[in-house]
């Protein structure tokens, strides 16, 4: 009989599937699959700037490659869909309207300008930064009328802060109460000018509706929970329980980011990371199995699984670590099952790549297949010698100052997802103004990205790796140089 156990996890398609949404999915569906409940996904898609195209679609594979099916969502359907926010926005004005009758949220007509101005002041004087309250001042009835006759407006939540009061939540991974005062909280956009509503709003709304019972989710989200537990108080609803996982590290223990680590599902798998290998090593991050052994399946968490046995201290993302586990795992396939696997993987690979591949195409060779020359999107550290960067052309100094510049200036690109075309265009600004030759200059910034002074064209290369994994190759590359005695 299945239980009242739902969960879901709530990924907004905002660019390649992540690796801490695989890892939060895991530990959803080992709840959901260990109690008899329902595993859901919602697509939180509703800031829309943010949206990327082909990302949900993306998400979905990568989910199911790894073998975390989804018992309701967007593409499958359920009782208690549409499952992509897109699609509920009636239902969320319909919500923020009920919060601005009970008085518990209001309208706010204030302009960007004058937001701008407060916030100014709010700097200038140390002051906490967050809206002022101004527009809570105005008379209900008459902001009514003012929204009525279409003012631009948007739905705040108010926060109650006269009285010192504080809002806790109970954390089930933690086991403890988490309290937050609230005047730390400001009176959070729920709907904005465009009647979209903020992720606060549709979070909650969606958690209510859609019968979730455990919120899991990493805890990034720990600072939102408050103003969730305001909404659904401020609404009458009944709680889910809350449970924030461990934030992934690099092992400098800042958060794992594309910055410093591969964080694309789909990068794992065009590399040939098994999804066996990727599940053991996002549960063996997360959750002391009870054995001995470091080797466990999604059936193996299922045994016993509970939430109270997730670690609380953050896990180090630590990739040796996952590629021994992939060979074992690969060692460990019959030969069809390995067969079965290079095919997955040079098809996956193929596709991924598939920008370039016809670049691939005209310099395939007999016996070299097409791996010597995609070898380097997939490494995690590039094998060059002195003798490629210094030559007669060439001195240190320059290098490392022409590779330092344009570093730069490809960070700042900043949320821009730059083409080849953008790369071209930023380097050739260096070709043009450092103190290397045009030849010199490219060659330099080839194997600082390659890893070899002959490789599939360089702009092409680099829109596929990406900016931050081009930054962090650049900068690896300025370390190498400067090491050169
Ligand atoms: N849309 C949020 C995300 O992208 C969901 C956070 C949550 O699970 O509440 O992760």
């Amino acid at each position: 009989m299945a239980s009242n156990i739902r969960v879901r996890i709530a990924p907004s398609p905002t660019g390649e599937p992540h690796v801490g949404t695989a890892y939060t999915a895991l530990f959803n569906y080992c709840l959901a699959h260990s109690a008899n409940g329902k595993f859901l996904l919602r697509i939180e898609d509703t800031d829309q700037t943010r949206c990327t195209p082909g990302s949900e679609e993306s998400i979905f594979k990568a989910l199911r490659w790894l073998g975390l099916e989804w018992d309701e969502g967007p593409d499958i359907g359920g009782p208690f869909g549409p499952y992509r926010q897109s699609e509920r926005l009636p239902i969320y004005k319909e919500h923020a309207m009920q919060l601005v009758e009970k008085g518990s949220a209001y309208f706010c007509f204030c302009t960007q300008e004058r937001l701008a101005k407060m916030q100014e002041k709010q700097k200038a004087e140390k002051k906490n930064l967050g809206y002022d309250g101004c527009c809570r001042l105005i008379d209900p009835t008459e902001a009514g009328k003012r929204a009525h006759a279409g003012e631009p407006h948007v739905i705040r939540l108010k926060v109650e802060k006269s009285n010192n009061e504080t809002t806790t939540f109970f954390d089930e991974i933690r086991q403890k109460d988490v309290t937050y005062n609230n005047i730390e909280i400001d009176d959070q956009i729920l709907l904005k000018t465009d009647g979209f509503p903020t992720y606060h709003l549709a979070n909650v709304v969606d958690d209510h509706l859609m019968r979730i019972s455990h919120v899991i989710r990493a805890e990034e989200w720990i600072p939102s929970t408050p103003k969730h537990v305001m909404l659904y108080k401020a609404f009458g609803w009944d709680m889910p329980k809350f449970a924030h996982l461990s934030l992934l590290r690099n092992a400098d223990k800042s958060k794992v980011s594309k910055r410093k680590n591969p964080v694309s599902l789909n990068w794992f798998r065009a590399a040939g990371y098994t999804k066996e290998a990727i599940i053991n090593f996002l549960g063996l991050l997360g959750y002391s199995s009870g054995s001995a052994s470091e080797r466990f399946t999604i059936s193996d968490m299922l045994n016993g699984f509970s939430l109270d046995r997730i670690s609380t201290s953050s896990p180090v993302f630590d990739l040796e670590k996952l590629k021994t586990l992939n060979e074992e795992y690969i060692r460990g396939y019959s030969l069809d099952g390995y067969i079965q696997y290079m095919k997955d993987t040079i098809d996956f690979a193929a596709r991924h790549l598939s920008p370039i591949m016809s670049e691939v195409q005209k310099r395939h060779k007999i016996g070299l297949g097409f791996n010597v020359w995609t070898d380097m999107f997939f490494k995690t550290e590039l094998e060059y010698t002195a003798n490629d960067f210094i030559t007669k052309e060439t001195n240190k100094k320059q290098v490392e100052d022409t590779l330092s510049a344009l570093a730069k200036a490809i960070d700042a690109f900043g949320k821009k997802i730059p083409t080849a075309q953008d790369f071209e265009e930023c380097i050739r600004i260096y070709t043009d103004t450092s103190g290397l030759d045009a030849r010199s200059t490219l060659m330099t910034v080839r194997v600082a990205i390659t890893g070899s002074q002959t490789s599939l064209p360089l702009y092409e290369s680099m829109a596929l790796i990406g900016k931050d994994r081009c930054v962090q190759r650049i900068k690896q590359a300025v370390a190498y140089v400067r090491s050169i005695r």
